[in-house]
């Protein structure tokens, strides 16, 4: 856990952010700025900075088993996912997340 990191406390429960999906070491919640009708970030419970930082492989499996079971939870067959890594690709929270893109 990372003090000043905005994804860290809301993992850790600071905002009483709603949990739309949850496993042993991954979370997910809605993106508070949604750019699609359904548009949710999967995080690492561990701080991890972005990708090039991620040298767990159970927990990139689990990462994108979480992608799946989420959007099979809800109904979503069609989705876009995205990571930005790095400031230049557009990466704004350095947490670790993937976005999920949708349509209702
Ligand atoms: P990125 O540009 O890939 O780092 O994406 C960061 C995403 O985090 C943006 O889509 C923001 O809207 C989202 N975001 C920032 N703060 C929060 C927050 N407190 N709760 C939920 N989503 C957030």
């Amino acid at each position: 856990m990372a003090d000043e990191c905005i994804f860290c406390k809301i993992i850790r429960g600071d905002f009483n952010t709603e949990f739309v999906y949850e496993t042993e070491n991954t979370v997910v919640f809605n993106d508070i700025n949604p750019k699609a009708p359904i548009h949710m970030l999967v995080c690492p419970k561990v701080h991890v900075e972005s990708l090039n930082e991620l040298e767990d492989k159970n927990l990139m499996a689990e990462l994108i088993q979480t992608v799946k079971d989420v959007t099979q939870k809800i109904g979503l067959k069609s989705y876009k996912t995205l990571i930005n890594t790095g400031k230049e690709a557009g990466q704004e929270v350095f947490h670790l997340h993937i976005h999920i893109l949708g349509n209702k």
